[in-house]
């Protein structure tokens, strides 16, 4: 067994608030378990912010945001760029923390680390995205500009699956902007929500610009009812974002609510049988499939359908699952025993629905870890779209195939879903390829790419019922989220014409 290059993370005291700069320990008397799921017992406890305490948190926010918003760009810039170097050096405890709570396999954590790292750097630019546009001469000796300023305190909200690159695909970003930020994390995962901000004091960020309040539904509430949060970025299940989105409007906040998934990779009779193969494993059981990017429904068209699911059903059965810390583990466990109950509830639905059960994940013991949250990769054939295990978000790793006879029949099918975060074709046509790419209603498409997470400057976001909000996240539109325009026009008193003027002003 190959390890891991650092320790694993077995910390035992709570995670607290950050609060103004310093840590906090939880004051509502509520805290919760964090799991390590890999040996089922409990690792550590969160605390549970009171309505009083997110009224802290954002009173620091507050406080921070006028001198924050009056720092030059290149300044807040120069933090960030700190904050790149720092969290470059801990990469490998931030990833160690991922394994121990989320149970994700440490290179996979390491790449969640690195992709969030690519927002941190992609919010290093923040001088040249908050240029304004300027036009010389509408009129006469009138000028015309715009420039996008601060909305002021603007929170997130985070899921468990990715703890750190999901804050990090929106603090950077608002904070490189001029706003003042309050987290909350997915109480299950919590610990490198408040490391992230040690290290953002280390980067010489001022205090109050980046807080974290732990919590549930509660703290959620308090965000969204609080007049002083301009902007909810949320990222986490559909019903939540839903309601959200819904919420925050009616506080008349800006919100951008990303939620599931049931993301689907169409297979064409001329793809590359072995990469396919490749695809489909590491899209589907990778992370245990809980990624918002997983593929969970496989869409094989005409007859390579016999080719594809004996070769996945082995490699399905030959999956190592262990704890993450392992290096040769390729999947760990799943996030909670509730969690797990979830998806193999789903496939006891999936047998009594009719699909025919391939590969049956249920029951998976892992030896010397008898009491983790592991279940093995699962694989249904003749899945058909009247199915839960077809409409529904699993988010396990449960692979449905779906045989269609042609790209049309695969398109619509796609189409039809109430989702529409990603999706793949795998195919060697480039007509089919532009086609596909072109027709499909979802918002990040791969072509022979399982998993297309856009990368920092290009912005992530879904269709349908999984984004909730005009924008995306990151990348430019995050920048446009987190900014508010302003058009200025302007003329000096040697260019004003003598006399009261009653015409709707128009360009001369
Ligand atoms: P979740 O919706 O249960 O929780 C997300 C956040 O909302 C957490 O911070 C949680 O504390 C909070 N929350 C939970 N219940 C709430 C309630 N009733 N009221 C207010 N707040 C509440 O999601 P999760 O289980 O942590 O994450 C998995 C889900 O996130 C999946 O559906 C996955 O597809 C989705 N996800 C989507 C994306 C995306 O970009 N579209 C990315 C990652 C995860």
């Amino acid at each position: 067994m190959s390890v891991a290059p650092v320790q694993p993370y077995t910390a035992k005291t709570d995670i607290g608030h950050f609060i103004a700069g310093s840590h906090v320990a939880g004051a509502s008397g509520r805290r919760q378990a964090v799991y390590n799921p890999s040996t089922g017992s409990v690792a550590r406890h969160v605390a549970l912010a009171s309505v009083e305490e997110v009224n802290s948190a954002v009173a620091a926010a507050r406080a921070a945001f006028p001198s924050w918003a009056e720092t030059p760009p290149i300044r807040r810039a120069r933090v960030m760029n700190k904050f790149l170097e720092l969290m470059g050096r801990h990469r490998d405890e931030l990833a160690a923390m991922l394994t121990a709570e989320h149970g994700k396999v440490f290179t996979d954590a390491q790449g969640e680390v690195a992709r969030g790292i690519d927002i941190i750097e992609f919010a290093c630019g923040a001088p040249q995205l908050l240029k304004g546009e300027y036009t010389d001469q509408v009129s006469p000796g009138l000028d015309n500009w715009t420039m996008r300023q601060p909305l002021g305190v603007v929170a997130g909200i985070t899921p468990f699956n990715f703890p750190c690159m999901v804050p990090l695909w929106m603090f950077p970003v608002a904070i490189a902007c001029g706003n003042t930020f309050v987290l909350k994390p997915s109480e299950r995962d919590p610990s490198p929500s408040t490391f992230m901000a040690q290290l953002l004091m280390e980067a010489g960020l001022p205090s109050g610009v980046f807080n974290v309040v732990q919590g549930d539904k509660v703290a959620v509430d308090a965000l969204i009812e609080h007049a002083d949060v301009k902007a909810l970025s949320f990222v986490g299940s559909t019903p939540i974002a839903q309601y959200i989105y819904e919420k925050g409007a009616h506080n008349g906040k800006r919100v951008q609510a990303l939620g599931g998934a049931k993301n689907h990779m169409v297979v064409m009779p001329d793809a590359d049988i072995e990469q396919v193969v490749d695809a489909l494993v590491g899209a589907a059981y990778g992370s245990a499939g809980e990624r918002c990017m997983a593929i969970s429904v496989a869409v094989l068209v005409g007859d390579i359908a016999d080719k594809i699911v004996p070769l996945v059903a082995k490699r399905a059965l030959e999956l190592k699952i262990a704890d993450g810390m392992n290096l040769d583990a390729e999947m760990g466990p799943i996030i909670t025993k509730e969690a797990l109950a979830r998806i193999e509830g789903y496939i006891e639905f999936g047998v009594k629905e009719g699909a025919k059960l391939v590969v049956d994940g249920r029951g998976h013991k892992v030896a010397g870890s008898e009491s983790g949250f592991f279940t093995g990769g699962t694989l249904f054939d003749n899945v058909t779209p009247k199915m839960r295990i077809y409409q529904e978000e699993i988010f396990g790793p449960v692979l449905s195939c779906v045989r269609v006879p042609d790209l049309e029949a695969a398109i619509n099918l796609i189409n039809a879903h109430e989702y529409g975060n990603g999706v793949a074709c795998f195919t060697s046509d480039g007509n089919v390829a532009r086609e596909f790419t072109r027709r499909i209603q979802v918002g990040m498409v791969g072509i022979n790419v399982p998993i297309p997470v856009p990368m920092a400057w290009h912005g992530f976001g879904g269709w349908k019922r999984s984004l909730f909000g005009d924008m995306h996240a990151y990348g430019v539109e995050g920048v446009r989220f987190y900014t508010k325009q302003k058009s200025i026009m302007q003329r000096w008193p040697a260019s004003i014409a003598k006399g009261a003027e009653f015409v709707f002003p128009a360009s001369k």
